[in-house]
This record gives C-alpha cells, sequence and structure tokens, in this order.
C-alpha cells in the first residue's frame, strides 16, 4: 500500500490511538528574550511507518478532504494543554495553530473555535490563528469571513508565509490581520538584497499597524539583524524545534527564558510597534518603578548608538549614570523621563556635556502598572551644524545655562511667559501655547512652592509692582529664596531672580531659578510681608491637644515606613485599641483591611510622590464588621521633605445614618457610578411598592461576568476598573433610561425592568451579548464570560429579601 493511501485510511485510527501529536515551537519576543507563544504543529508518529513529516500527510488530508479532522483534533488538544496548566496555577503564553482551507469549506470553523474556548475555559487571548498567504490569494468567500469574525471576536488571525506568493502585497490590501509572519525563504539566502527587502517588509507593516514574526531564524547573526531592524518576535531551531512541550518548556528553562506575562502582552506589543526605520536616532528606554527605581534601554538603533559615541557615551554608561543618581545631569535626565512619563507627550530637554550641546527627546508609548516605555532620540547638536570650531567664549556661557532649573522670558506688556530652558513640570497643568503670564505663575506657585512660602512668593512675582520693585533695586536685579519642588515630594530652598532684559525697554525680564544652598540649610530670607499671621506656639499646642482629646474626627499620622506615630482618641475608639496597640505598626500589621493593596498602594504613593489621597473609599474589619469608610491623606514634610503622612477617615455609614440625608455617595459604586448593593436594594423596595400599587410585574436580571476575578489576576485593578467602566457604559447604552442599574460585587451587575420575565427576555440577552462583545481594554485583550439570570416577582414565594439571592442561585 502506497504512503498516501495509509494515510488516507489510517487518520482516523490515528487520531485514536494518539499517533498524532502536538509539537510546540517557542516564539520569542526580541526586546525581552521571554516567551511570548509558541506555535502548534502536527506530528504523525506511526507505530507502523514510524515519523511521518506533516509535509507528508498535510497535503494528503487535503485532498482527500479530511484536513478539517487533523485540525479540529489539533485545536482540542491545545486547549485541553492550556486549561490543564491554567487549572494547575502554572503561566500559560497563546498558542497559534494552521488552518487550511478546507477548515473554512467544510465546517463552521469559528463556531468550533468558540466553542472548543468555552469547553476548556480559555480566554481568546490565547489561541492565534495562522492562515497560508496562499489562501488569501484567491480571495475566497468563507476565508475572508471567517477570519473577519474571528478578529471581530477578540482572536489575532496571523498571516503565515508573507512573501512566499505571488500576491502578497494584494494580500495586505484587502483583509486585516494581526502579524505577519516573514516567510523562512527571506532567511534562507541571508544576502543584502534579502536583508533590504526584510527591512522594507517590515517597516510596511508597522506603518500598516500589523506586528511582525520572523520564522526560520536560525543564525544568531539573523536574530541580531532582525531586532536591530524593529522585528518584534523571532521563532525558528536558533532558540528550538518544534519539540512535545515538555521539552520545548524544558529547553526553553535551560536558556534561562521566563514566560510573558499575560498584563504584559499590550505592554510590549505598543513598544515594538514605536521602533520604526529612520535615519535619527532611536531607542527605547524602560522605566520600572516597582523597587528600586531603574532605567534600561531596551533597543537602541545604529544612529542612536553613533551618536552617544560622539561625545563619548554608551549605552551602558548613560544608564548607569540615571541609575545612580548622582550628579546634575543624572538629576535632569531623571526627572526629565519623569516629567514625559506624567505629561504623555513629546518632552525636550537640553544638556551640556563637555563641549557638545545635546538635544534629548522622549515620548512614553507604553504603560502597564508601574512600568513605562519611553522613544528616546538625542542629538548632538553641535555635530550637526558643524560647530566645531565654536569659540571657546560662547561654549562657557552656554554651560550658564545648566547652573539654572529654570529660564523664563517674561513680557510684561503682553502679559506672557516663554520657558527658554528648563523642565516642562508644569505640562501637565498648564497648557503650553497658552503662556499665560498669570495663569502659568498661580499653577507654579500651586505646584512647585511649598505651602508656606506660597504667598511670599505671589508677592514676589506680582507683575503690576515689578518694574517699580526693579526701578529701588540697587542692581536691576530682584531676589528671594523659596522652597521649590525639585523632585515628586521634595521641596529645596531655590533662589528666584527676576531680571531686566537689556535693551528691551524695560518690557521683557528673564524669570531664574537655581538651587540655593546646601540641603536642611535655610538661607536668610528677603523680609517679604506674610500674609496670615500664624499661631503662637502655645495656641498651636492647645488646639492640638484639644483637637486630638475632643474633636470627633479620626485621624492619625504615620512615619514614612507607614507605622502608626499617633492617632486622636476618636481613632482609637472606633478600633477599639489603645495607643500602644498600634505605636510602630502598620496596617498590615494590626489586619484591619480584606484587600491592603489599595491602601498601601495608596500610602506610597503619599510618600514617594507627594500625591493627597481625597476621598478614597475603602473598607475595613472593625470587631468583625466591615465598615465602609471613605480616608482623607496627604504627606507631612519636614523643612521641604517628607517625614510621613497624616490621613482621617470617616465611617460612611455613621456619616449618613446621623445626617439622616440620602448620601449619594453611600449608594454609589465609586468605580462605574451606577447604583452599588445599597442602592440597588432601595430601588428593588421602590420597584416593589410600584407593583403592589400599580399591578406592575418587575424583573431582575443579574449578569456575572465568571473571567473578572482572572482580569484582576492578570491586569490588576487599574485595568480591571476599566473594564468594568466599559461594561457599565455599555449597560447604560443597551437597558436605555428606564432601567435601574447596579454593581453588587466583583463582576455582578443587576438590572431592574418593569414587565415580566418572559418580556424581558430579549433585554437580557442583549445585555449578555453586548458585555460579550468588549473585546480589549485600553488595548489589553479581555474575553467576558457572562452567565445570566432572570427573576420576576409574580414567580411563587418571591419577595424583595430572596429575589437577588434567587437570581444567584439561577445562574447559568
Ligand atoms: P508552517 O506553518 O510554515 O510551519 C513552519 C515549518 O517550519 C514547520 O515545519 C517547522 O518545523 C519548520 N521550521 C521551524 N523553524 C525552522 C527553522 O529554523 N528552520 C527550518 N528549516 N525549518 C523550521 P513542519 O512542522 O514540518 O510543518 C510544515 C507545514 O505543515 C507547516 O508550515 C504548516 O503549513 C503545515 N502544518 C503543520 N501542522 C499543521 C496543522 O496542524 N494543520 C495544518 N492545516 N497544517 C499544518
Ligand atoms: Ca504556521
Ligand atoms: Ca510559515
Amino acid at each position: 500500500m502506497g504512503i498516501t493511501n495509509y494515510i488516507i485510511e489510517h487518520l482516523d485510527e490515528a487520531l485514536q490511538q494518539g499517533w498524532i501529536q502536538v509539537y510546540y515551537q517557542p516564539v520569542i519576543r526580541t526586546l525581552t528574550g521571554e516567551v511570548c507563544g509558541f506555535e502548534a504543529l502536527a506530528r504523525w508518529i506511526d507505530p507502523q511507518v514510524k515519523f511521518l513529516p506533516p509535509n507528508s500527510f498535510i497535503p494528503v488530508l487535503e485532498q482527500s478532504r479530511q484536513i478539517h479532522k487533523l485540525d479540529t483534533f489539533i485545536l482540542h488538544s491545545v486547549c485541553q494543554t492550556l486549561h490543564e496548566r491554567q487549572e494547575k496555577g502554572l503561566p500559560v503564553v497563546p498558542v497559534s495553530f494552521n488552518l487550511s482551507r478546507l477548515d473554512f469549506e467544510m465546517t463552521d470553523i469559528f463556531a468550533g473555535i468558540e466553542e472548543t474556548l468555552r469547553e476548556f475555559d480559555l480566554t481568546r487571548d490565547l489561541l492565534h490563528v495562522e492562515i497560508t498567504e496562499s489562501l488569501f490569494a484567491e480571495d475566497l468567500g468563507p476565508i475572508r469571513k471567517t477570519s473577519e469574525a474571528l478578529r471581530q471576536a477578540g482572536y489575532q488571525v496571523w498571516m503565515d508565509d508573507f512573501g512566499s506568493g505571488y500576491s502578497s502585497l494584494n494580500v495586505l490590501k484587502d483583509f486585516s490581520f494581526d502579524l505577519i509572519k516573514l516567510d523562512m525563504e527571506f532567511l534562507r539566502h541571508f544576502t543584502e538584497n534579502s536583508r533590504q527587502i526584510i527591512t522594507s517588509v517590515v517597516d510596511m507593516a508597522k506603518r500598516l499597524g500589523l506586528h511582525t514574526l520572523a520564522e526560520g531564524v536560525e543564525t544568531r547573526e539573523q536574530a541580531d539583524f532582525l531586532f536591530s531592524i524593529g522585528c518584534e518576535c523571532l521563532q525558528g531551531y536558533l532558540f528550538d524545534k518544534p519539540e512535545p512541550l515538555e521539552k520545548a518548556i524544558a529547553c526553553m528553562q535551560q536558556q534561562g527564558r521566563a514566560w510573558e506575562e499575560r498584563k504584559n502582552i499590550h505592554y510590549y506589543n505598543a513598544a515594538g510597534m514605536a521602533i520604526h526605520q529612520t535615519d535619527s536616532s532611536l531607542a527605547l528606554v524602560e522605566f520600572s518603578g516597582n523597587r528600586e527605581k531603574t532605567y534600561h534601554f531596551l533597543y537602541a538603533n545604529q544612529a542612536f548608538r553613533e551618536e552617544l559615541i560622539s561625545f563619548g557615551q554608551h549605552l551602558h554608561t548613560i544608564e548607569q549614570m540615571i541609575n545612580e543618581n548622582k550628579n546634575r545631569d543624572a538629576r535632569r535626565l531623571y526627572e526629565f523621563f519623569y516629567n514625559a512619563n506624567l505629561t504623555g507627550h513629546k518632552e525636550t530637554e537640553f544638556f551640556v556635556s563637555g563641549t557638545h550641546y545635546l538635544r534629548v527627546q522622549a515620548q512614553a508609548v507604553a504603560k502597564v502598572e508601574n512600568n513605562t516605555i519611553f522613544t528616546t532620540t538625542v542629538k548632538n547638536i553641535q555635530l550637526d551644524r558643524d560647530y566645531r570650531e565654536q569659540d571657546y567664549l560662547d561654549n562657557n556661557l552656554r554651560r550658564l545655562y545648566t547652573l539654572y532649573n529654570v529660564i523664563d522670558l517674561v513680557d510684561l506688556e503682553q502679559e506672557t511667559i516663554e520657558t527658554i530652558y528648563g523642565h516642562g513640570r508644569l505640562a501637565k497643568y498648564v497648557d503650553r501655547r497658552v503662556r499665560n503670564l498669570r495663569q502659568a505663575q498661580e499653577v507654579f506657585c500651586q505646584h512647585c512652592i511649598y505651602y508656606k512660602d506660597q504667598a511670599r512668593y505671589r508677592t514676589f512675582v506680582r507683575p503690576e509692582t515689578i518694574k517699580q520693585r526693579l526701578a529701588a533695586s540697587e542692581d536691576g536685579v530682584l531676589r528671594n529664596y523659596f522652597r521649590t519642588l525639585s523632585k515628586p515630594g521634595e521641596y529645596r530652598w531655590q533662589e528666584h531672580t527676576i531680571m531686566l532684559v537689556p535693551g528691551s525697554k524695560q518690557k521683557q525680564h528673564l524669570y531664574l531659578c537655581k538651587d540655593a544652598l546646601p540641603d536642611g540649610v535655610g538661607p536668610h530670607l528677603v523680609a517679604c510681608p506674610d500674609t496670615v499671621e500664624a499661631p503662637s506656639a502655645r495656641e498651636a499646642r492647645l488646639l492640638w491637644e484639644n483637637q486630638l482629646a475632643y474633636s470627633g474626627f479620626a485621624f492619625f499620622w504615620k512615619d514614612n515606613k507607614r507605622r502608626f506615630l499617633g492617632a486622636s482618641r476618636s481613632f482609637l475608639d472606633y478600633f477599639g485599641v489603645t495607643l500602644q496597640d498600634i505605636l510602630g505598626k502598620t496596617d498590615e500589621d494590626m489586619g484591619w483591611h480584606i484587600d491592603e493593596t489599595p491602601y498601601r498602594e495608596d500610602e506610597e504613593r503619599i510618600l514617594n510622590e507627594g500625591v493627597y489621597i481625597e476621598n478614597s473609599a475603602n473598607q475595613c474589619i472593625i470587631r468583625g464588621v466591615l465598615h465602609r469608610i471613605t480616608a482623607f491623606k496627604h504627606p507631612v514634610y519636614d523643612n521641604g521633605k517628607i517625614v510621613g503622612l497624616a490621613g482621617m477617615f470617616f465611617d460612611v455609614d455613621q456619616v449618613t445614618r446621623t445626617s439622616k440625608e440620602i448620601s449619594h455617595a453611600a449608594y454609589e459604586d465609586p468605580v462605574t457610578n451606577l447604583m452599588n448593593r445599597r442602592g440597588f436594594l432601595a430601588a428593588l423596595l421602590s420597584y416593589q411598592e410600584q407593583a403592589l400599587l400599580q399591578k406592575q410585574p418587575f424583573t431582575l436580571i443579574v449578569l456575572n461576568n465568571e473571567n473578572y476575578s482572572r482580569t484582576i489576576s492578570s491586569y490588576g485593578r487599574a485595568i480591571s476598573s476599566e473594564l468594568l467602566q466599559k461594561e457599565a457604559d455599555c449597560l447604560r447604552r443597551v437597558a436605555g433610561k428606564n432601567s435601574v442599574i447596579a454593581r453588587m460585587s466583583a463582576g455582578i451587575f443587576t438590572v431592574l425592568h418593569f414587565s415580566s420575565r418572559k418580556d424581558n427576555e430579549p433585554l437580557a440577552f442583549s445585555l449578555k451579548k453586548a458585555l460579550e462583545e468588549i473585546h480589549e481594554v485600553k488595548g489589553n485583550s479581555v474575553t467576558l464570560r457572562i452567565h445570566l439570570s432572570l427573576v420576576d416577582n409574580e414567580e411563587a414565594d418571591i419577595t424583595a429579601e430572596n429575589i437577588y439571592r434567587i437570581a444567584l442561585s439561577r445562574l447559568s
């Protein structure tokens, strides 16, 4: 019997007997070297004819119209494997699998994939579909339709073997994909020509918004080249051949490669897309804010390295300089990135290095939790303009710039201000195009001047009196000292100078700002009237002692390690503890919260960044009872430095009870602005009243996203909240005005609507459908699995007390 016939006749048996196996070949993320996926490839290991390569049995199965059996089997097996790993709590990464034309013609492959996904409880980002280019070339109706449907549903569709056929470019024009897989033929003859072609293809793909993967990578040289041109993913024998999963895993472990975490997929995808072909310098810098703050180059093109060399630096020396953060330039660079992170705009800063004058630009392009990736360029302007012969004086004058933190040019008649030099700290607050002098002054005062110095500062910069004061001064210069924000959470004494610009007929002056004195030494202040009379020391002490004992406010203060230093009597009473119980302890030590993360994160931000926390809703456990509180916290400064934090909180229930008013906050879910559980209960009672009075039935619809906890564990709180907001918007839109919508807890939403259960079924299903159509949140893939139930008040034994419980028990 020929091998062809053998294959045709033994496929079913091979599938049943386990002769067909899935081999996995890892896909590597160039930016990190991590394993970001696997490709599933079929192997036929026959007891009789031994090892059959796919190229021998795939065409045969296509011809005999049986390939869909194989592909369904592979899909099933991949999903089962993913499921098992997930159940065991082992890491998973997406797996791509191959489809043939007949899969589209002989089966409803879309439905098959969806069903299998459901069966194994997976999210859609775990499966990518590879369709070979030649299939698309023929523009077959079913393929187009299905690949669109897959993308719509939130799967990635990859074009396999790109460049192998004749119509690659046409296909790109007519179909949409997420990624193109460069055919390995490109690498087979690794010539200058093929390098050029690969470079253009990768660049073109990026312009079209497509990710790129190169297959058949066999040498380090090829990998380095593909990295240098910004190809995002690599696959090939250099890393590993296709193998049984356990072997592939072991091989990756041996190479020291971690598996990419789900939350980082979008992050590195976005960063990878920011690399493009350019003659200018381009680098990616990653800032990891988690533990020690560190900057790290993920990528730098040749031009970037050459710019660095032009002033005697290298990637690692720059990296070391920023991270050690010792000298002035390092601090400025550090702060420059910090600021670019805040604004999200492209920021520019100038530096002087030796006799060189450098322009650095940076823009944040990807963020996840406390990590940010920036695109960065550096340009040696001096070289650029061939200023090598620049005279000595000019070079040295230019250095003077760097003595200052800020140099502004102020026009008193136009009332405008222009930043000539300095950090764009205020970009977050002021639209710099407006350049309105008074607005800029006030914003600067509020955000950058220590509160104790603000009154003096306002007097100092008052435009009305500047001319007069300058005229009265001896040298045409006004000087004063203010504690000025020099990095997040730290104020330092800085000298502020207002100086006339010669020849501007007193219309323009320069505003200069520089570090005044070593830390901790306050300079002699130039007299300036304080506006508010401070209480005397005795008065202050009296007030404080009385506040502590009698105010009825629960407040506390802590050191910079978040350990309690003290608290008011109300605070101690509220928790039923003594001062001794809490001194030197953190909230975690006390075990007051169900979820400590939000507390810790808030307080760390206060200590590190000097932020204020207002009305942050939380829960804490007091003698076994859960209380909802809302907290206000702020940093405690000592001489401009944060030494701890202080705060106070209110028990929301107590406040609302005593005020006897319906407080909105108590009934509202702060994340979605929908009603919360309490609001829902109130609404439910009104519905029931109406139902009794008007003999009008109402229905409760409960929608629960079973995958909610998965979203939290993959992406964290911030993204999960974004998802809930998206869901809430979707429910508002679909449920319309005459429904009451609430979020009960986690991912559970309820909708109350008049009319019977039967009448509400269409609404309930459209709500479910609309929610399940949410596939991404801020670029991250999510899969919602909505369980639904409906109960109406006319069913037997339904009361306002049990309706929600019964609805929960019916979720399916
Ligand atoms: P493909 O999808 O282009 O798969 C890549 C092929 O290149 C695989 O061959 C893989 O083993 C091989 N390869 C990977 N890295 C390297 C490398 O560095 N150098 C070289 N020279 N080769 C490398 P394989 O597994 O023999 O598969 C051949 C083709 O069979 C696949 O090409 C795919 O079109 C098809 N195929 C494999 N499994 C399935 C399947 O489950 N369903 C369908 N419909 N087709 C499949
Ligand atoms: Ca493939
Ligand atoms: Ca391929």
